[in-house]
């Protein structure tokens, strides 16, 4: 596991913070603290930033094949690290040791060498007729990130900024800052110049507040909830500053009469149960024709029993708390609980676990269908015909991502096509590192990952001959 460090990544070096605040890492399997970081205010935000700034102009200058050979570097930093990132990812999140290898490591290192090869890729000109289009870095990028996925994220946002040729200053969530520490020091041992990239670490309405309020930052990148993200989007509007927001989902899985319903639920309750539930795209909704319905709840049933305490803790006491006041509220609004329930597991005497759940019974308008949870919980929710479904599939303020699954790719593509959201599985599709991915309606602006991602960060200009 990362050593917590007693400072701040500023500049290209650690220096100490401006106030003595701390905040304390707690590893929610054993309800221990695991390290302290420091909580950074405005001034260690205002001192990131002016770093950040004057580094732009030679990292903006820099040719892009050059930036391509330090995310490749930082690749390769990432790559030699992966066990240490893997066990660190593990102590501040809770992440079960195969998935904090395989996605929490894995994912960020493929992000992070697509993000390399792009760098030296693309088209940074074009010509538009009697016009040549540059496409220029944004600025400063002040980047916002949560827990859930705590490399991803991070990479989610740097790599793409730094392929652009912006400069960075990074607040990371206050579950998982040792994460963040330790990319720094990746970012630091590939060689990307001083200032290039900043970590100050701090509370979100401390330090992650500065940050987005901070004159100097062109662009804030933010991913978390949409009550923050709201906030973040108004702050930045009042200064006619660019925003890239990334909230919450609630994502429905609509399983088509003619699809193999056995492997459509299985896969389906996989999604929802892996990293305890804590993830925005996950399916939450399982959407399934009323002839079919009973036969699809006992096979969810079945399969969330088999997963108890190997999903993992949710990352905190409230986040715990959170979940299971919405696994009661389902069972007082009426739905059917089919699998687990809002008390702890038996087995687990401590940390912060919460039973994988499935509830059945659910109807599109109960709070369990509508609000994101953010936990185990599945809610199996019955429609009559496919406009009945498409009905369910919209009937929510978000639209992040999604799963459809029919005898053939072609029906379930139409169905897809109709879905409001910004990526849709198709019977099982597997994930992409180079599809763009940011939400419809309240789940966000923007898109992460691939040629998408990247064209987030940089503006045009055209010169006309
Ligand atoms: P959160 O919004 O509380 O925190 C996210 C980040 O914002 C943290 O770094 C936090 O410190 C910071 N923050 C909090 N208040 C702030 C403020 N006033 N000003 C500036 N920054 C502030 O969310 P969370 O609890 O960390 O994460 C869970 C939520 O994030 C869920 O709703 C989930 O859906 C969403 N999420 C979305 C995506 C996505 O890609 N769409 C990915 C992961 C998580």
């Amino acid at each position: 596991m990362h050593k917590a460090h007693n400072g701040m990544y500023i500049d290209g070096t650690w220096r100490p913070a401006v106030g003595t605040e701390m905040i304390t890492v707690v590893d929610p399997a054993g309800e221990r603290p695991i390290g302290q970081v420091p909580a950074g205010t405005a001034e260690d935000i205002d001192a990131a930033v002016r770093a950040a700034r004057t580094a732009l102009p030679r990292w903006a200058a820099t040719p892009p094949a050059e930036r391509a050979a330090l995310i490749g570097a930082l690749h390769d930093r990432l790559v030699a690290r992966k066990d240490e990132i893997a066990a660190t990812v593990t102590a501040e999140l809770g992440a079960p040791p195969p998935f904090a290898q395989a996605v929490h490591a894995g994912v960020p290192i493929a992000v992070c060498g697509s993000y390399a090869e792009l760098a030296a890729a693309h088209p940074f000109e074009e010509k538009v007729g009697n016009s040549t289009v540059y496409l220029e870095p944004v600025g400063v990028v002040g980047a916002i990130t949560p827990w859930n996925y705590p490399l991803h994220q991070i990479v989610n946002k740097v790599a793409p900024a730094l392929a652009a040729g912006c400069t960075v200053v990074l607040k990371p969530a206050e579950d998982t800052p040792l994460t963040a520490q330790l990319f720094a020091e990746a970012v630091h041992e590939a060689g990307v110049p001083a200032g290039v990239f900043n970590l100050v670490t701090g509370l979100g309405p401390v330090a992650g507040q500065a940050l987005a309020e901070h004159e100097g930052v062109d662009l804030v990148s933010f991913t978390g909830s949409t009550a923050v993200g709201r906030r973040i989007g108004a702050t930045a509007g009042a200064a006619v500053k660019r925003v890239a927001l990334e909230l919450g989902g609630k994502s429905a899985n609509v399983i088509l009469p003619s699809a193999d319903l056995a492997k459509a639920v299985a896969v389906g309750v996989a999604n929802v149960m892996s990293n305890s539930g804590q993830t925005c795209s996950a399916w939450t909704r399982m959407l399934v024709h009323t002839d079919r319905y009973d036969e699809a709840v006992e096979l969810a049933a079945a399969a969330a029993a088999k997963y108890g305490p190997r999903i993992g803790p949710v990352v905190n006491a409230k986040q715990r708390a959170r979940v299971r006041g919405y696994i009661e509220k389902g069972v007082e609004e009426g739905a059917r609980l089919v699998a687990g329930g809002p008390e702890a597991p038996k087995e687990q005497e401590q940390g912060y676990f919460v039973q994988p759940t499935v509830f059945a019974d659910v109807t599109p308008e109960m709070t369990i269908a509508q609000e994101e949870i953010f936990g185990p919980v599945l809610s199996l929710i019955r429609y009559e015909d496919e406009d009945d479904a498409l009905r369910i599939a919209n009937g929510t303020v978000y639209g992040l991502a999604g799963a459809v699954w029919a005898a053939d790719d072609a029906e379930a593509v139409a169905f897809a096509r109709r879905m409001d959201t910004g990526q849709v599985d198709i019977n099982g599709g597997s994930f992409n590192p180079l599809a763009p991915f940011g939400g419809y309606k309240q789940s966000g602006v923007g898109r992460e990952l691939g040629a998408h991602g990247l064209a987030e960060y940089l503006q045009t200009k055209s010169l006309q001959f």
